[in-house]
């Protein structure tokens, strides 16, 4: 995609009659593409960089280096994107219809899914759409550019999702969208926090935000106390090597024994901190199908999932985020599903089936989880508060 203006001498600033219009229009556009919000911020992440480089010293990031590797285009998008001056943030609702979620969680032979996975990977739609909202503005920008003598040059804007190294909470804090919670996600007091970011990085001086949303958390800590393996060491501030999303879904060896049992019955990531969350009852359900649950994937049982073949894994997961995690990890975090499960035969027989898999990793939670189930000894974990 190519566009627009250097930040040279010339160009419209953000208080010009036209540039408000165009960003009322870039709000309008984000509507009609089915984001329920945008917002415009500049690049100034200051007090946020800091934090994540405190997080980054303590290691919190576990496996994920690359939120380490890429941290000077983080702390600069105009090394992403030359020249960006704003970043144009998006948020799509992704809960579906019945969600189901807190009546999985509490049936231990059920498979818990994250719901943001349980439909097509939102990343190709939402950049899509983003890259949709670009256009308009550059073929806005450019017509704007014509009539008012502004200079024009190409240079490329781009749209992102998760797929960059952007602080998409900060930027969205920044743009207006809502506030960071205890829970490290972005909240929002009239759609809570199932929802999707996104952005697009421009050079065109489009008018900023200037009202952040009020942190509305409170005395609230429901999310830090429930958060089934601790791991939040402070609010605001979660060790993502102790959190079940990280351990589901980034961690490629073993999960760490500590961790399996209170992992219960979710096998790909955890929504417990949002399911929690007094400001989710203002949640909307999506209004894209492409979010909906398929195979099935937000009601079905342990041994069911744990039976696919790998084939069928490749088959039903297809276009899924569940995709990225390979058939590997899908079986090891089913297993250890498996083990928490309540007593019975046909989970041991199952398991037993997968005792020779040529994977190690599966092969060591397998046994894990045979033990468990055919152990008489009551568990020693201390009982937390729940969903
Ligand atoms: S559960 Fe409470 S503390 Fe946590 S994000 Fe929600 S309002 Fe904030």
């Amino acid at each position: 995609m190519t566009i627009y203006s250097k930040p040279s001498c010339g160009i419209p600033n953000d208080e010009h009659p036209a540039m408000l219009q165009l960003a009322e229009q870039v709000h309008e556009w984000g509507r009609e593409l089915g984001f329920q919000q945008v917002g415009i911020t500049d690049v100034d992440l200051g007090k946020h960089r800091e934090h994540l480089q405190t997080w980054l010293d303590n290691r919190y990031h576990g496996e994920m280096q690359w939120m380490e590797t890429h941290q000077d285009l983080r702390n600069d998008p105009a090394q992403l994107v030359p020249d960006t001056v704003r970043i144009i943030s998006a948020r799509m609702d992704y809960l579906p219809e019945n969600p189901q979620h807190i009546q999985i969680l509490k049936q231990p032979d059920k498979a818990y899914i994250s719901r943001y996975a349980l439909g097509r990977d939102y990343h190709k739609l939402i950049r899509k759409r983003l890259a949709t909202l670009a256009k308009k503005l550059e073929q806005r920008y450019t017509h704007l550019a014509a009539e008012h003598h502004w200079p024009l040059d190409t240079i490329p804007q781009r749209p992102f999702v998760d797929s960059a190294p952007v602080l998409e909470k900060a930027v969205a804090e920044k743009a207006g969208l809502g506030w960071i919670g205890k829970h490290t996600l972005v909240l929002n007091k009239e759609a809570g926090s199932w929802f999707f970011l996104g952005e697009v990085l421009t050079n065109i001086p489009l008018p900023i935000n200037k009202i952040v949303a009020e942190n509305k958390c409170g005395d609230c800590t429901a999310c830090l106390k429930v958060c089934p393996t601790d791991a939040f060491v402070a609010p605001y501030t979660l060790d993502a090597t102790r959190c079940i999303s990280y351990l589901t879904i980034e961690l490629k060896a073993s999960i760490p024994e500590e961790f399996r049992e209170p992992i219960g019955n979710r096998v790909f990531g955890c929504d417990d901190c949002q399911a929690i969350c007094p400001w989710n009852k203002y949640a909307k359900h999506t209004e894209e199908n492409d979010f909906s649950p398929r195979h099935q994937l937000q009601n079905s049982d342990l041994v069911t999932l744990f039976t696919w073949t790998e084939e069928e894994y490749l088959k039903n997961t297809e276009g899924s985020a569940i995709r990225r995690i390979g058939y590997e990890r899908w079986l090891r975090n089913l297993a250890v599903g498996l083990g928490n499960a309540p007593k019975s035969q046909a989970i041991v027989n199952a398991l037993i089936q997968r005792e020779n898999h040529p994977s190690e990793m599966v092969q060591e939670h397998v046994k894990w989880a045979i033990e468990r189930q055919k152990s008489t000894k009551k568990s020693k974990r201390k009982i937390k508060r729940t969903i």
